[in-house]
């Protein structure tokens, strides 16, 4: 492995500067630019080269510089760049829905487009209580969420976004949701077993729809396979069984934030894995325009979408929701998805680069956990295995690891969601055409990256 030829600190330029300009800059220090990609590699102005085990942000499904994805846009462009969906119809809409409502199944026959997975989840819930309105459900205005969980950046999203730190900062600005404890299988909330902590959890629904009056309750808004907030939990099965039968018992609609599991888990939806518990609606986004272009999607079953339509509509849009560029990119994106086989290759390669990540496990004891389903998987961080002790906020371990891995050519992301109160991880979430070597090549330079990081937390007196 080639020394990586670090970079000087940025200086912040007089005018304009990168994006994370914006963010903290304890967090920010030595990012890469990115002047190049190829396959699931990107290189950067110094001619690092890094594999992408995280798809940019669990997005760039195809990886970098799909010429199928990219003729399809430029093709759309040259033919038809742009007109409004208010007051045109196009083709690339109407072929874009099709291939989403028939990769989903029944009950989700219409598709409502727009520009990524927080536009696309307020969408969902907002055609809900357009929906709860319509139909003379007018108290129908709360939502449940769990926490942890991550539903977006928008201001509704925030509030139903299940981060015990965010109500101190955005206050009455947000409208926050009732939150419920995930069933987290690592951390099962109120202890006992992974399903001990599925029941417990579903119970918690049910008496906070009591509390709150059924019929003030919209919806119960969950990821089926978790993702950043949670480290890609996967709860246990009688979880959703039993979300499902209460949601029906008060009239709550559910809805799947698929906005990161759809394609990944190795079905279109993760929902097509879920027994006893198919959602009412489903909003996914990120791997859909696969990063070559925005795109997010609410779908919902034709019966009420057409009931509506027949009623009041659900008559709110945004500028570039469904556009034609859009559209032909993320058919080309779905295309290629089932063409090449990629879910499929996504369990496939999955289950193989989880069985190396769980005997990397065994070698360093400062991982306590790997889980996941297909190429959504994570691995958590422990100071103590036996206690599942994390690390101090100081520390921040999956962020220094992530900087260890720049140095061994792998490309992480971290983020220390609701301040680390639930443990912190590595997602593990490479592009979908990645390749049993590739996923070799992953794991060997995260297992240097560990290595590095228990050595610097042994003599810094952190571990025994
Ligand atoms: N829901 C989930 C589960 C997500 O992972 C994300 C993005 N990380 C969002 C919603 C929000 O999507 P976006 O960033 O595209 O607005």
């Amino acid at each position: 492995m080639k020394a990586l030829a670090q970079g000087p600190a940025l200086t912040r330029p007089l005018l304009g500067g990168p994006q994370d300009l914006f963010n903290s800059s304890r967090n920010t220090v030595g990012l890469p630019t990115i002047v190049r990609g190829e396959d699931i590699y990107i290189f950067d102005e110094r001619g690092n080269r890094y594999l992408d085990a995280i798809s940019g942000a669990m997005t760039a499904q195809l990886g970098q510089g799909n010429k199928r994805v990219l003729d399809a846009m430029h093709a759309q462009g040259m033919q038809h760049s742009f007109s409004y969906v208010r007051t045109t119809r196009h083709l690339p809409n109407m072929a874009l829905t099709e291939k989403i409502a028939r990769l989903a199944g029944p009950g989700l026959e219409r598709v409502h487009l727009s520009s990524g997975g927080s536009e696309a989840i307020e969408m969902g819930v907002k055609f809900l209580r357009q929906y709860a309105f319509a139909t003379g459900q007018k108290t129908r205005t709360k939502v449940i969420s769990l926490t942890p969980s991550y539903h977006g950046g928008t201001l509704a999203t925030i509030g139903w976004t299940g981060d015990e730190d965010s109500a101190a900062v955005w206050g009455d600005m947000a409208h926050f949701s009732t939150k419920i404890p995930a069933p987290l299988s690592y951390r099962p909330p109120g202890g006992g077993s992974s399903r001990d902590g599925a029941l417990f959890s579903a119970e918690k629904i049910e008496s906070a729809i009591r509390d709150l009056g059924a019929e003030n309750v919209l919806a119960f808004i969950v990821e089926p396979v978790g993702g950043q907030s949670t480290g890609a939990n996967v709860p246990d099965p009688d979880f959703f069984r039993l979300v499902r039968q209460v949601c029906d018992k008060y009239g709550v609609y559910v809805v799947f934030d698929e906005v990161l599991s759809a394609c990944r888990v190795g079905t279109f939806l993760a929902a097509h894995q879920i027994e006893g518990c198919k959602p009412d609606v489903v909003v996914t986004a990120k791997g859909l325009g696969a990063g070559y272009t925005p795109m997010g999607a609410v779908l919902a079953p034709a019966k009420m979408v057409d009931h509506l339509a027949d009623l009041t509509g659900f008559n709110l849009s945004h500028t570039y929701g469904a556009n034609p560029i859009s559209c032909a990119g993320a058919c080309a994106v779905l295309d290629e998805t089932v063409e090449r086989g990629l879910l499929g290759n996504a369990l496939q390669v999955g289950a193989y680069l989880r069985e190396r990540l769980e005997a990397m496990k065994m070698r360093w004891p400062v991982v306590g956990d790997v889980r996941g389903k297909g190429l959504l998987l994570a691995i958590e961080y422990v100071r103590n295995r036996e206690t599942k002790e994390p690390f101090s906020a100081q520390i921040f371990a999956s962020d220094r690891i992530r900087q260890i891995g720049l140095q061994h050519g792998v490309m992480l992301y971290s983020r220390r969601q609701n301040s680390g109160r639930y443990g912190e991880w590595s997602l593990i979430a490479p592009p979908l055409i990645i390749n049993q070597a590739q996923a070799d090549e992953l794991v060997d330079a995260l297992d240097k990256s560990i290595m590095q990081f228990t050595n610097e937390m042994t003599r810094a007196g952190e571990l025994q």
